[in-house]
Formats: structure tokens, sequence, C-alpha cells
């Protein structure tokens, strides 16, 4: 048994050493770091469940979260202005990847909403991968093993909803807040209108009253809500003669949070969407 001191001293370093501390901006951001992390690092997520993105304000508990953190993984400041304040307050030395600003193709940079692209997600699996092995080199092999699974597993997500949605791309609905548009791009459905913008800034009177007048004239058939708004403006579409569809979860509010959450939250865009636009 000679040869057991040196297996011993072969264990790798990483077994003990402390699991980076890594901070998320919401629910998707965190299962996708989630995925690629696994076991080398703690991963928590600033938004409170229940609370929109794009508006929030932190407690002074996840102020001190931020502060503490050897990184941050968020979307962007297009999508969650509040982080960008506190980061700069309390945290302005984090390192950090804002993911809106290496994945936007478009000239036009205005809709922040990029994880509901699931090939914008895979490719977020790489960006992720590659941050976390340049803080932490060893687990580069891991991360990377990590990130390739993952993406296989988005992959099949991705097939699994082209079929759900295979019956309904050419349905016509509307949305209260214009957060879909990767989604609607990627799958080739048929959105024709929205009563907020991508930021999410209060509708407009134009807008609304456009909205209804195509609502009483049967330009679309379904009316989404969303997870956590009031239902004030669906109303009116849905008085007009739009059939009302479950509220929309697009930042996952409703999903438990984890690995799991970004698929859980893929699939039921889905079946809310496919449910109302069957008929
Ligand atoms: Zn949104």
């Amino acid at each position: 048994m000679r040869i057991l001191p040196l297996v011993l001293a072969a264990l790798p370093m990483a077994a003990t050493a402390e699991p980076l501390q890594i901070v998320t901006d919401f629910p998707p951001v965190q299962s996708l770091v989630m995925q690629v992390a696994g076991e080398r690092a703690d991963v928590d997520v600033l938004l409170d469940p229940n609370a929109d993105p794009h508006s929030f304000q932190l407690r002074p508990s996840q102020a001190q979260t931020l502060a503490q953190a050897d990184y941050l993984f968020w979307i962007g400041e297009e999508l969650t202005p509040w982080l960008e304040r506190a980061a700069q307050g309390v945290a302005s030395d984090l390192p950090n990847l804002a993911f809106f600003d290496v994945e936007d193709h478009h000239e036009d940079k205005v809709d922040p909403h990029i994880w509901l692209d699931t090939h914008m997600a895979t490719e977020m699996l790489d960006l992720i991968a590659g941050e976390l092995s340049a803080i932490d080199p060893d687990g580069a092999a891991y991360y990377a093993q990590n990130a390739q699974e993952a993406a296989a597993e988005i992959d099949r997500l991705t097939r699994d909803v082209a079929e759900i949605l295979k019956d309904v791309t050419e349905v016509p609905f509307a949305v209260t807040h214009e957060g879909y548009n990767y989604f609607i791009d990627q799958f080739g459905l048929t959105q024709i209108g929205s009563l907020k913008d991508v930021n999410d800034a209060p509708a407009n009177a134009g807008n609304v009253s456009d909205l209804a007048q195509q609502a009483e004239n049967g330009r679309f058939v379904c009316a989404f809500g969303e997870v956590g708004e009031s239902s004030k403006l669906l109303d009116l579409l849905v008085e007009q003669g739009a059939r009302q569809g479950a509220d929309l979860d697009p930042a996952g509010m409703t999903q438990n949070l984890g690995t799991g959450l970004y698929r859980a939250l893929i699939t039921t865009l889905a079946t809310s969407l496919a449910d109302c636009l069957e008929g």
C-alpha cells in the first residue's frame, strides 16, 4: 500500500478550494450560468421572485452580495438599468460580462430580450465558459464540457419548441409588452402588435386604440398579457373580441430557480402561445 500517500497527494486542489461567488441579474441568466459552472461556483440571482427585470430596487443585503462577488453575468443595462446604477455604486471594479453588448448583431440595438432566442442562449453558454475559465483556469475543461452538454440540451429544446408551435405559426396575435421579438423571429410566429415597447415603457394612447381597433376587426386571434403586470390593458383587447391567452412569463418568474429553469421557461412560453392560438 505504499502507493496510497502518492494518490492522496495527487488529489486536485479544486476539491477543497472555495467555490467562486458568481452573481447574475435574473433567473434565466442564473440558470444558464449554473449549467456551465456546476459545482465550482455558487450562482446567486439578484432579482426578487415576481419582480420585473425592467424596474427593480436592490435591497441593502443584495447590494452586499454584489459587492462581495467574484464576477457578474448580466444581460445589460438595457434590460436592468437598476443593476447598472447599483454596480456603479457598490461594485464598480467587479469584473462582469453584459451579454447584450456582445450578442447584439443588429444595428438598431434596442431589444434586450436575447435569451428568448435559443441560438443566442447557446452562444451565451460559450461566453460563460470562456469567462469562468479565465478567472478559474483549473476548471477550464470542466466548464467547456458542461457548456457542450448544455448546448446539446438546448438543441433538443429548440426542436421540441418547433414541434409545439408548428401548427400555429400563421395565427396572428398581440402582446401587451414587446418582449418576444427574438422568439417570434426564431420560430416564425405572427405577432401583429404590442401595447408597450421593448423597454416596457408605458403604453401610449395611440397604440392602445390602434390595437383595440384591430381586435375589433378580428385582425388577431389571441392577446397575451404578462405575468406580474396589471391586466387592464389586456382587458381592453379582450373586450374588443380577442381571445385571452395565458399570461406569458419571459423572465421565468413562475418557474423554480435552478439549472432546469431555462428549459421550463422556453417550453412554457411555447405551450402558452400554442394553447390559445390552436383555439
Ligand atoms: Zn421585458
